[in-house]
Order: structure tokens, then C-alpha cells, then sequence
């Protein structure tokens, strides 16, 4: 194995690492809603679907 495969590999391994680390970013549950506070059972981050959504898009534009 020659340099440039052991820095393709290495590449490889980090973006991997990369990926799974955003998969598992974003905020951890705490008993309530991340939009509008609502307490909800606490394996959940957002009461409903529209409180998602709103949170989503806010993020995504506060990212831009
Ligand atoms: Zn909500």
C-alpha cells in the first residue's frame, strides 16, 4: 500500500466519522418541546410534526 491509498483510506475513515457524528448531532431530548416548550414525553424533542418542521427551518436558516 503506498502513501496516497493510506491517505484515501484515511479520508475514508474520517468522513465516516463525520457523517455519524451529524447523524447523531442535533439536540438530545429533555422532556420538552424544542419549539414551543410543551412538555412531552422524553424520548420525544418536539410535541407534533408542525413544531418540527418550524424548528427545522428555523435552523436551517440560521445555518445559511
Ligand atoms: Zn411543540
Amino acid at each position: 500500500m503506498d502513501e496516497a491509498d493510506i491517505a484515501a483510506e484515511r479520508l475514508e475513515r474520517e468522513m465516516e466519522r463525520l457523517l455519524r457524528l451529524r447523524r447523531a448531532s442535533g439536540p438530545a431530548p429533555t422532556g420538552a418541546c424544542l419549539w414551543c416548550g410543551e412538555t412531552i414525553e422524553a424520548d420525544r424533542r418536539w410535541c407534533d410534526a408542525d413544531c418540527r418542521d418550524d424548528w427545522e427551518r428555523a435552523h436551517a436558516l440560521r445555518r445559511a
